[in-house]
């Protein structure tokens, strides 16, 4: 089958015509990939930063932002049909610890996961893949053009949840119903995570206010029309200080000295969730004092949140259909553009303002 392959740490990635074609197992279901979405990831593992082949393997099947269709279900399978439309999730358990034990994979403690087109597994960037219906999620036909963005969106929606459970633990000595009004929150990037973010606390009532270095791109359009407030910060953060300070900032823009103004933004009992994912290296003098106290004297909480299972998932299919139901076509035009998957070099290499969200598709899919 025809797939793309990259070696990582070598850099590049390479359109192949003969991978060869999973093979179906009792219990499992075979995919036909109908499209796959690109992302940092993605370039950083074209880029030769990370990703690692399946053991025993030099290259890996690039892609873990996926939509297809059911082609055939193994024996013993129950649940999926031909022609069922699905979305992949990208992690698989060590299958040792506690948490992967409770499909709750995303919170692996032994960081021996592996992760489909990342780590030690093949990904979607294929004709085809075979996987069992524990990590497949079905897809109604009425959301089958945007479905390619569940996987970035159950990113976001563990994120928001995060931040949520938080604030709710703060919300439980007051008496129910007393609190002042919505929540104020702050989403940091308008990458597809941060302009997902922004819609799905649009879609649950904040007041949100979204910030960037850019004017007038297709991101910030969209997010105006679902009532977000879109400041460009390029000339620093002083521009949201009329603002005031947020319960819930969700940051996905990976910049550790910007990590640390935004607790600056932070409200008293507010919340940072951090989903970017700074440079390694990334060494610079902070207020250390200054926050930390700021920390301590009002209960602010800083989390990091990474990939997501199964059952947020399913959150994202609801809130995708929240958003058409709210904003009409405005979720399909987070697809900036659609390129055959024969193209995944010049999709792998769009980036920039004009940007959200490049999807590969088959032709004729
Ligand atoms: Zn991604
Ligand atoms: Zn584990």
């Amino acid at each position: 089958m025809r797939a793309v392959l990259v070696s990582p740490p070598t850099p590049g990635a390479k359109w192949v015509e003969d991978a060869p074609s999973p093979v179906l197992t009792p219990g499992s279901v075979r995919v036909g990939v109908l499209e796959c979405g690109v992302c940092g990831t993605d370039r950083d593992i074209v880029s030769g930063l990370y990703g690692t082949p399946p053991q025993g393997q030099t290259s890996l099947i690039l892609g873990h932002e996926n939509f297809g269709r059911v082609r055939e279900v193994g024996e013993g399978v129950s649940g999926f049909r031909v022609g069922d439309y699905v979305v992949a999730t990208v992690r698989r358990g060590c299958g040792r610890c506690h948490m992967c034990q409770n499909n709750s994979s995303d919170l692996c403690e032994t960081g021996e996961f592996t992760e489909r087109g990342i780590r030690g597994r093949d990904g979607y960037m294929a004709e085809e893949y075979v996987e069992t219906p524990e990590y497949l999620v079905k897809v109604p036909r009425s959301l089958r053009d945007i479905a390619v963005l569940m996987e970035p969106l159950s990113v976001v929606e563990k994120a928001v949840l995060m931040g949520e459970r938080q604030i709710s633990l703060w919300e439980r000595p007051a008496r129910v119903g007393t609190h002042p009004g919505p929540y104020r929150a702050l989403v940091v990037g308008t990458g597809a995570v941060g302009l997902l973010a922004g819609l799905v606390l649009r879609a649950e009532g904040y007041d949100v206010v979204a910030i960037d270095r850019h004017d007038d791109t297709p991101a910030s359009e969209l997010l105006t029309r679902a009532g977000v407030r879109h400041i460009n910060v390029a000339e620093g953060m002083q521009k949201i200080a009329p603002e005031g300070r947020f319960q819930l900032i969700v940051e996905a823009a990976g910049s550790p000295q910007l990590d640390f103004e935004l607790f600056r933004s932070l409200s008293p009992n507010g919340v940072l969730v951090l989903t970017g994912i700074p440079p390694a290296g990334a060494t610079f003098p902070v207020s250390a004092g200054e926050i930390l106290r700021t920390a301590v004297l009002e209960n602010q909480v800083m989390a990091g949140s990474v990939n997501a299972n199964r059952d947020y998932f399913l959150r994202g299919m609801r809130h995708l259909r929240r958003f058409r139901k709210l904003w009409g076509d405005l979720p399909g035009r987070i697809i900036t553009a659609r390129r055959p998957f024969s193209e995944f070099g010049e999709a792998v290499a769009a980036k920039g303002a004009d940007t959200i969200k490049t999807v590969l598709t088959w032709s004729g899919a």
